[in-house]
This record gives structure tokens, C-alpha cells and sequence, in this order.
């Protein structure tokens, strides 16, 4: 994946447009909650700005209907917590898409929610075409939306006069493609979580390309079953047991492997009442939801781990949000936070369990963007990336 880097270039005396992912929790009086987004923009556009540029920002924020502006789609509480971060005011501009507003150079303005613009999301030539002739150079450090193909995000890139990738995108590129494309070996993959059904694309994809293809959670159980294991009333997919086989019979063919777990983590009912038993995997009685990894799978796992060059992490191997489920994952964690090996992590329950076993200073790259982390996972083209590798040469 070769892009240009916002950081390789001179922006003195440039427009540079950055289309950011500043999409922040807010509370019914629009408060911002949570600003972690605001603050992970914040080294490419002061990049831009104290290397001279006038710089023009924009983002969306929520799910607005194209043509419309309610209250709750502003950008106005965004802009505010911006130029607090930055140290100086930013202007929000409205209805900026024919331009007829002024940015200095050292400048920072935000430009009004992009997603209430008609033709955003079926990425409108003419509004791409409007967007980018704003601009000197279009930067894109929004990874969170790099799988979809809409006006800022891809077809912007077609046609401005340079595309590169923010310092944010730079660095999810890097990661990614490091961890995926030309990763040390032996590569990792642990793949958990509910059901098999939500990431079986993931799951092929991986199996052509890692050394350990390691199952938990939910995920594992129909790969139990396809081995021919009871699980009693264990969350499964028996519809997808070919499915399952097929997979470690991919990993086979290639001499790879799918541990299956020796010992788990049982119990009667998914609740903070339960009683958690630990048994062998054969010993799974017929009322039995299996509802973790026991210590010796885990422990299993953890050796792996050790031993690998790389590791890719999506899914929790339990139902960690209980305490008497989360020891495997919680081994799991701490094994990948000790591991030699470049580590990247990503998914919604991934992140909460990361940041439950205080691991993420240890986690090589923690992925933030959720769907796009997936598809990339999947072996997808990310169409926001391609419009960048693209211009990449020009
Ligand atoms: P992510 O958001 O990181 O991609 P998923 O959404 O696929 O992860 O899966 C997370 C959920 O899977 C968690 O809520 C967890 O409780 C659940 N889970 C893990 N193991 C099991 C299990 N053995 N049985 C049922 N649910 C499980
Ligand atoms: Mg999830």
C-alpha cells in the first residue's frame, strides 16, 4: 500500500483540506462525551498549520439526511473543542461547498458537517469535483471511513491537485500493511467473539495467510463441533460447521494449524450469578454453555503468543465482561502485551477488553477504525486507500 504522506510534503502558503474523522459521542444537550477523536486529529492539522497552510478541516458528525442541517448534526461543539485543543479560535463555516470564504495561512477553520452535503454518500463526481478544486493538497486521516466510497473520502482524492494520507491514515496504513502484508513470521491470528456467521470472511481470509489461525469465544464453539466435540447448550452455529471444516482443512493444506482449546470454562447460565466450572473439553455436559477458555488452553495460547513474530487480534476468547468468564481473555491480553511480536487489535468488544486489562500501551497499533479494521481483515480493498494509492505516483 504505497500512499503520499501529508508528512512528506511542504504545505507553506497551501490550502490543504483534511477530511478528519471528528465523529464524537455527544450527550442530548450536545455536549461532547468523549473526545478521543478530536484529540487523535490533532498532529495532522497542526502539521498543516504551523507549517504554514491555511488550513480547512471537515468531518461527519452523526447520520444527517443529505440537504438538511438540524441542530443535532452541527459541528458547532466540535469546533469549540478544537480550538480549545489547538490554542486558537476555529471559525465554522457554513454551506462552504462553492467556497466564497477566506482562510489565512496559519489559519484553522472547520467546514459545516460533510454528510449533510447532497451527494456525499453516493460520492458525487460534481460534488467531489467542487469539494477539491477548494484545494491544494487533500489529505485523508479519517481510517474509520476509509471503507466507504463517498465525496470526501474518495472521490475528493480523484481530484485534487495532490492526495496524500494524514498522519493518523499514515499510520494505520503502516500498521496494517506491516502486520498483513509483510509480516515476521510466525503471523498470529486470533480470531474470537459470538458467531462465526459475522466474521467467516475474515476467518478464509486469515487462513491464507497465517501460520496459527487461533479460535475463541463463540467462534471456537462451532469449530469444536466440527471436530466432532459436544458443547450441550453452548452459543453455536451448527450451519456453519462445513463452513468450519473447510477452514481447518485450508489451514491444514498449508501445513498451518487451528488449536481448538483442550479445557474451558463452563457454566449453566450467562450471568454475573453463574458459577463457572472449569473442565476438560471432553467432559462438557449436555446443560453446558462453554463460556470461556479453561487455564490450560489458555495457557496454550499464551505460548503461542510468545513465540510469534506477529500478531492480529480481533474478538474476545470469552465473555469477559463477567469476571468468572474473563481469565482467558484476560491471559490472552497480557500475553500479547508481554510478546516480543508487532501487535495490532481491533473491534468494538476488542478495544473495551484492551482497555479493561489496561494493556493498550503494550498493544503494537490498536486499530480505530472498527469496520474498516474488519474489511481490511477480509482482505478488502478499502476504496478511500485506493483513491490515495492511486495518486500516489503523480
Ligand atoms: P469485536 O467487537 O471485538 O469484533 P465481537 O462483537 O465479535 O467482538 O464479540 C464480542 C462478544 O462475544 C462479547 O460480548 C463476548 O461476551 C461474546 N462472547 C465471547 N465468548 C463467548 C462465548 N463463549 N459464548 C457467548 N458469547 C461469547
Ligand atoms: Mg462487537
Amino acid at each position: 500500500m504505497q500512499v503520499k504522506k501529508l508528512t512528506d510534503l511542504d504545505v507553506k502558503g497551501k490550502k490543504v483540506f483534511i477530511r478528519a474523522d471528528l465523529n464524537v459521542p455527544q450527550d442530548d444537550a450536545g455536549n461532547i462525551t468523549e473526545d478521543t477523536r478530536i484529540r487523535a486529529s490533532i498532529p495532522s492539522i497542526r502539521y498543516a498549520v504551523e507549517g504554514g497552510a491555511a488550513v480547512m478541516v471537515t468531518s461527519h458528525l452523526g447520520r444527517p439526511t443529505e440537504g438538511e442541517l438540524k441542530a443535532e448534526d452541527t459541528l458547532a461543539p466540535v469546533a469549540v473543542r478544537l480550538g480549545q485543543l489547538l490554542g486558537k479560535p476555529v471559525r465554522l463555516i457554513q454551506n462552504w461547498v462553492d467556497g466564497g470564504f477566506d482562510v489565512a495561512p496559519g489559519e484553522v477553520v472547520l467546514l459545516e458537517n460533510c454528510r449533510c452535503n447532497k451527494g456525499e454518500k453516493k460520492d458525487n463526481e460534481e460534488l467531489a469535483r467542487k469539494m477539491a478544486a477548494l484545494c491544494d493538497i487533500y489529505v485523508n486521516d479519517a481510517f474509520g471511513t476509509a471503507h466507504r466510497a463517498e465525496a470526501t473520502t474518495h472521490g475528493i482524492a480523484r481530484f485534487a491537485p495532490t492526495a496524500c494520507a494524514g498522519i493518523l491514515m499514515g499510520a494505520e496504513i503502516d500498521a496494517l500493511g506491516k502486520a498483513l502484508h509483510s509480516p515476521k513470521r510466525p503471523l498470529v491470528a486470533i480470531v474470537g467473539g459470538s458467531k462465526v456467521s459475522s466474521k467467516l470472511t475474515i476467518l478464509k481470509s486469515l487462513a491464507d495467510k497465517v501460520d496459527q489461525l487461533i479460535v475463541g469465544g463463540g467462534i471456537a464453539n462451532t469449530f469444536l463441533l466440527a471436530s466432532g466435540k459436544r458443547i450441550g447448550e453452548s452459543l453455536a452455529e451448527p450451519e456453519l460447521v462445513k463452513e468450519a471444516q473447510v477452514i481447518i482443512d485450508l489451514m491444514k493444506a498449508r501445513g498451518a494449524e487451528v488449536p481448538l482449546p483442550e479445557d474451558v470454562v463452563v457454566a449453566d447460565e450467562v450471568s454475573a450469578m453463574a458459577r463457572a466450572n472449569k473442565v476438560p473439553v471432553d467432559e462438557v455436559g449436555p446443560h453446558d454453555r462453554i463460556l470461556d477458555i479453561g487455564p490450560k488452553a489458555a495457557a496454550q495460547l499464551s505460548q503461542i503468543i510468545a513465540n510469534a513474530g506477529t500478531i492480529v487480534w480481533n474478538g474476545p476468547v470469552g465473555v469477559f465482561e463477567l469476571p468468572q468468564f474473563a481469565g482467558g481473555t484476560k491471559m490472552m491480553a497480557s500475553a500479547i502485551a508481554h510478546s516480543e511480536a508487532f501487535s495490532i487489535a481491533g473491534g468494538g468488544d476488542t478495544l473495551a477488553a484492551i482497555a479493561k486489562f489496561h494493556i493498550a500501551d503494550d498493544v503494537g497499533y490498536i486499530s480505530t477504525g472498527g469496520g474498516a479494521f474488519l474489511e481490511f481483515l477480509e482482505g478488502k480493498t478499502l476504496p478511500a486507500i485506493a483513491a490515495l494509492e492511486e495518486r500516489f505516483k503523480d
